[in-house]
């Protein structure tokens, strides 16, 4: 029978809920045991599909086609737990269940009220990650305890410890234990009064995670314990992280949490951890003997979480290189009006990463010309691969005005158009090419090399494509397409086999990287820019000595 681990937050959101879920599914993972991830989101939307990354930050996407929240971005990169539909539900998407049931008639005249009926449907969500083989099902509740909206959430993981049995279940609350300057003090009433507001729903919590700036000291934690009635080694201190945030898994180890979950809830089954990959991971990452600048041209730069899941590939490639990898942020209508020389004259490489709509994107197109022109290694992904399109028709073929008929929908030359099964579609929300596709590559090309497989299935999230019209010109004009579907119908990958590295893709790779399995296109596309950066400075040393040798 699978045990259940609650993880819920308190005091105030972005505590790293998420980091902390995959932290503990990853510990219990390398303990030998079977671990599912789930996620419960309290918002309204079916799926964070429809929000605007300044909102929701970025929009992981499943191999089953589904737009979900960017945690299980986390839980794929710290554990290898298989993920789904089931394991993120929000309450539009639970509502929506609810209602289509009503109209069915499926509630037999009852009156559908959020007690039962809506715990019921939490709890039934919750059971659909258990499988026969699973030990632990860890499942995340968004938000904060005593938001409204949350409610119904707290009260359903309530009701699912009765059923299961209370030595099944552990309630893991995350809260915030804050330092005050003023006072020179670290302040232990918050975490007591988000407590408090738990145990009125009828939760307690087993297990308190109390993120803070600073060592809490040990009267703080005793005082902690003693309050929320937990036992003091179940108070566990996590502190921020400056260096990374794959070091949280091993502040948990020091402070024996993977020890206090097998014992409390009985997990005999449960092997020694083995974490030394890990380790040297980090320990890598620590000490990197170069140092790769990328500028980095997107539309949401300004949100640390829009591209989540690009930031963490390009770090994942700089560990396979010993390197450190900085991201210039670089706004792309800036871009346009300084010139790309000027703010790509620091840069190593240069990623265009996936985006939506007109805003931004001749600076996108001008800064892939100076890349394509001046063999600075390219790396374009969805958006970035359209735009790298448009700009090798425009400036290359000669096709002036070329464009993406997302941009400019009577544009003389559609080099990108709408894809073929996206024309009749009405609703916005889940309807993209979503999910992963398997792609031929073409061999002797560099996205072959870099898999080394001739088939490799990628996740998308699209709606526009390669205008297949385009393909003998562009092509005829040397832009490679070393990737397509397996029907040759669209075009996932391009290249051009004249530059050092400029490859684009219409796909997603950065959702298939992890900080230990690196993925091939980030890990060559960073093996480029530095080969590049270090060419650069071989130059530059080369006529140092030149001027010497002259003036000497
Ligand atoms: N807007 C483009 C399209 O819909 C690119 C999408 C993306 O980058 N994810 O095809």
């Amino acid at each position: 029978m699978a045990k259940h681990i609650f993880v819920t937050g308190g005091v105030v959101s972005s505590l790293g809920k998420g980091l902390t879920s995959a932290s503990i599914g990853m510990l219990l993972e390398r303990r030998g045991l079977k671990v599912r991830m789930q996620k419960l989101d309290p918002y309204l939307n079916v799926d964070p599909g429809t929000m605007s990354p300044y909102q929701h930050g970025e929009v992981y996407v499943l191999d089953v086609g589904a737009d979900t929240d960017l945690d299980l971005g986390h839980y794929e990169r710290f554990t290898h737990a298989p993920l789904n539909r089931d394991c993120n539900y929000t309450t539009g998407k639970i509502y929506q269940s609810i209602i289509q049931k009503e109209r069915k008639g499926e509630y037999k005249g009852k009156t559908v009220q959020v007690i039962p009926h809506v715990t019921d449907e939490i709890k039934a969500c919750i059971r659909k990650v258990v499988a026969p083989d699973v030990d632990v099902v860890i499942t995340e509740i968004g938000g904060t305890v005593g938001d409204i909206e949350g409610m119904p959430y707290f009260e359903a993981i309530r009701q699912f410890a009765l059923d299961a049995g209370k030595h099944n279940c552990l309630f893991v609350h995350l809260t915030l234990v804050p330092y005050l300057k003023a006072a020179g003090e670290i302040k232990t009433k918050p975490t007591q009064t988000s407590v408090k507001e738990l145990r009125a729903i009828g939760i307690q919590p087993d297990v308190l995670i109390c993120r803070s700036e600073r060592e809490i000291p040990e009267p703080d934690c005793e005082k902690i314990a003693l309050y929320s009635n937990v036992e003091r080694r179940a108070v566990i201190e996590e502190r921020d992280k400056e260096f990374s945030i794959y070091e949280v898994p091993l502040s948990l180890v020091e402070n024996k949490l993977d020890e206090l979950i097998v014992e409390k809830l009985g997990l005999a089954q449960a092997k020694p951890l083995r974490i030394d990959d890990w380790r040297a991971m980090l320990d890598r990452m620590r000490n990197p003997a170069h140092e790769v600048t990328i500028g980095f041209v997107g539309k949401y730069v300004k949100h640390r979480d829009a591209y989540k899941s690009v930031y963490e590939a390009l770090d994942h490639a700089g560990i396979v290189h010993h390197s450190k990898v900085r991201v210039q942020r670089i706004d792309s209508e800036k871009l346009l009006v300084e010139g790309a020389a000027k703010a790509l004259g620091g840069v190593d490489g240069l990623l265009v990463p996936g985006g939506f709509d007109k805003r931004g994107i001749e600076g996108k197109i001008e800064a892939i010309r100076f890349a394509r022109e001046t063999g600075l290694p390219f790396f374009g992904i969805c958006l970035g691969l359209q735009c790298a399109t448009i700009e090798f028709a425009r400036n290359v073929v000669g096709l002036a005005d070329a464009n993406s008929t997302e941009f400019n929908k009577t544009a003389p030359h559609p080099v990108v158009c709408l894809l073929t099964e996206q024309e009749n579609v009405e609703y916005v929300g889940g309807t993209q090419r979503l999910g992963a596709y398997a792609c031929h590559l073409v061999p002797g090309t560099r996205a072959r090399e870099a898999y080394g497989q001739d088939v490799v299935r990628e996740r998308h999230r699209h709606r526009y494509e390669v205008n297949n019209v385009y393909r003998d010109q562009l092509a005829a004009a040397g832009l490679r397409f070393s990737g397509t579907s397996p029907d040759g119908t669209l075009v996932e990958a391009i290249e051009l086999p004249s530059h050092p590295w400029f490859v684009a893709v219409q796909c997603h790779p950065e959702f298939r990287s992890k900080p230990t399995e690196a993925h091939p296109l980030f890990r060559d596309f960073i093996g480029a820019s530095l080969r590049h950066r270090l060419g650069k400075k071989k130059d530059d040393e080369g006529s140092r000595s030149r001027v010497v040798v002259t003036t000497g």
